[in-house]
């Protein structure tokens, strides 16, 4: 794999598209054979996800359901500076078990804020996968069920994952070399 250029900065191959398939692959069993006989709902954090999900759930062969979120900003009403909630949410969520699919979690505050919101909306129980994980970063309070890689606090792209934009399409995963 060679390195890459977006928007003048060089990204240098970090994960490639086998490793990445092989463990997609080892989440999908691992998800399917402790789920067995549950009200699956798998939901999926846009834009990042995309990529991810659509691998993972061809590779669990258990009837399941799935929708897409995507969290917006807004101000505040009091001057805590930017909160964001997820929208698109119209399922009614009792008595299901949702499985937040995340392409990265970094500081843990998104996935903090997803997990408060589908509280909300009744879900009966709600388990993480998410294929990049940075555990020297993280400060969330939930415990990532699923984990793909655990990486180093460095910035990638690919595999969904973008760099102002661009870099979603890659099939590998990079990361920036300074
Ligand atoms: P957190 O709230 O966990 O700090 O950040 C999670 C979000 O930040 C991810 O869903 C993703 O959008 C973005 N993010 C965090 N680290 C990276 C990274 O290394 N690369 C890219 N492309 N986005 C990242």
């Amino acid at each position: 794999m060679n390195t890459r250029v977006i928007h003048n900065k060089v990204f240098e191959p970090f994960i490639d598209e086998e490793e990445i398939k092989a463990k997609v692959k080892e989440l999908g069993k691992q998800i399917e054979n402790d789920n067995r006989d549950r009200n699956l709902l798998f939901i999926s954090i846009l834009n990042g996800s995309y990529v991810f999900t659509a691998d993972l759930l061809r590779e669990i062969d258990l009837d399941i359901n799935v929708s897409f979120l995507k969290l917006a900003s807004y101000e505040g009403l009091k001057s805590t500076g930017k909160v964001k909630r997820l929208i698109g949410l119209s399922d009614d969520l009792s008595g299901k078990t949702v499985i937040i699919v995340e392409d990265i979690v970094d500081t843990g505050k998104t996935l903090d804020q997803v997990i408060e919101d589908l509280r909300k909306q009744g879900a009966a129980e709600i388990r993480v996968v998410s294929l990049l994980i940075k555990p020297e970063v993280y400060r969330g309070s939930h415990e990532i069920d699923y984990k793909g890689f655990e990486i180093p606090n460095d910035f990638v792209i690919g595999y969904g994952l973008d760099f102002d934009g661009l870099g979603r399409n890659l099939r590998s995963i990079y990361r920036t070399r300074d």
